[in-house]
């Protein structure tokens, strides 16, 4: 086995977010010649990352309450509450998404990459060296109550919803950066919530709980019928940020046969809970243990977070996967685990969940 295998089919990235940020012009140039960040095509397949979870995210520029220095320097503190931004309107995050998916589709335009739709285009892109990207909102602001423009980004491609980012929306609450505390914070779905989770079943796209409150898992986890999934999010246990899931939770979506993506976040992975890089990846593998032990090898995956959060410097970018995998085979991962960590459990809940 070699350092780059088993490809690593990832829970999240943020690369739609900053491409947008940095100039929609330039996007495929800096995507296939490089970049600053942590994903760009060569590093891609420097690290063995054959696809993932390419997220439609709307940033709350002008209405952020601190700005991103003022965030970073709170969450360095031994403990922080980050007041959220007010919701989104819905049209202006509308706009957002659309030039965002713009993005990807003229990624796909380049032949590198592919927007799947299927489990088995994801698989057929991986054997065949395309990044496998599958169409993710982080936040469901720019979603109409109507559902026409869920119809619309279906189409081209939309497959996964997460209802909340942080902020509330129309659909639910998210939970706050917020160190220590647990995400029994605010109340569940909306009525709106709920028919997206049932108009969401019916169209076979995933719900994604990372984020979302406890009374908001708990109300998914009662009206959905597809496995219960938590993209990039980690273990309240061992870090006990706001953000991470209880053992409680865990127990949730072990019931349900979902699975849970590993975050590469430093602050969602550090006992201390603070932004610090000098983070060693055997926190990563403190993690996965107890992911495996409380729901089991088949439900544990990477979200990485590239490009959306700072990771262990050990790992840098997207690159760091080939460390990552050498200290989990060292750690006494074996293959079979490898392969099913890397990408095989991701393959079998999205089999269990697309229609
Ligand atoms: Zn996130």
């Amino acid at each position: 086995m070699s350092d780059t295998t088993p490809l690593v089919f990832d829970g999240h990235n943020d690369i739609l977010l900053q491409l947008h940020r940095d100039d929609r012009a330039g996007a495929v140039k800096s995507f296939l010649e490089g970049r600053s960040g942590a994903l760009d095509l060569s590093r891609m397949k420097a690290g063995g990352f054959g696809g993932g979870f390419f997220a439609l995210y709307v940033p709350s520029v002008g209405d952020m309450v601190l700005s991103i220095d003022d965030r970073i320097d709170a969450m360095c503190e031994p403990s922080f509450d980050l007041p959220l931004p007010p919701m989104l309107d819905q049209a202006e995050a509308l706009v957002c998404c659309m030039e965002q998916t713009a993005i990807l589709l003229d990624l796909e335009r380049t032949g590198t990459l592919k927007i799947c739709r299927t489990v088995s285009e994801i698989r057929t892109c991986m054997a065949s060296g395309i990044i496998a990207a599958i169409l993710h909102m982080e936040g469901a602001e720019a979603i109409d109550r109507d559902f026409a423009s869920l119809e619309v980004l279906y189409t081209a491609g939309l497959r996964s919803i997460g209802p909340v980012w942080s902020r509330p929306t129309i659909y639910g609450e998210g939970v706050p950066f917020r160190y220590p505390s647990d995400g029994n914070i605010g109340s569940g779905l909306t009525e709106d919530g709920i028919r997206l989770v049932e108009h969401c079943n019916a169209r076979g796209i995933m719900i994604d709980c990372a984020h979302l409150n406890e009374a908001g898992i708990r109300d998914v986890a009662k009206h959905s019928d597809a496995p219960i999934v938590a993209t990039h999010s980690n273990v309240h246990a061992i870090c006990a940020s706001s953000r991470n899931l209880t053992d409680e939770q865990l127990g949730i979506i072990a019931d349900s046969d979902g699975m849970v993506g590993l975050n590469f976040a430093v602050s969602f992975l550090r006992e201390d809970g603070r932004k610090f890089a000098d983070t060693p990846l055997d926190t990563l593998l403190k993690h996965l243990d107890h992911l495996i032990e409380r729901i089991g090898e088949d439900r544990v995956g990477f979200g990485s977070d590239f490009d959306g959060a700072l990771i262990p410097e050990e790992m840098g970018d997207v690159t760091g996967l080939v460390p990552l995998r050498k200290a989990m085979r060292n750690h006494g991962y074996d293959s079979a685990l490898m392969e099913k960590l890397c990408n095989a459990n991701w393959m079998r809940v999205l089999e269990n969940t697309w229609k």
